[in-house]
């Protein structure tokens, strides 16, 4: 009989080389592959908007800097 363990002990397998990777560990420790996951995704998109933030307050100083 086959049961399903992995969701029992948060185990996923790696697409790349078939090791059991724990849930909250984002890596693979054999092969290094990235799991993608949205709670990531999230953090990739907070962090554009950072960034994005940061370019127009660039801007806007530089337009203040050469405004005079
Ligand atoms: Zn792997």
């Amino acid at each position: 009989m086959h049961i399903d363990y992995r969701k029992e002990f948060g185990v996923r397998e790696c697409p790349s080389c078939a090791t059991e990777v724990k849930i909250n560990n984002n890596r693979c420790p054999i092969c290094g592959y990235e799991f993608p996951c949205l709670r990531g995704r999230r953090k990739t998109l907070q962090v554009g908007m950072a960034l994005l933030m940061l370019i127009l307050l660039g801007l806007m100083l530089l337009r203040a800097l050469s405004g005079r």
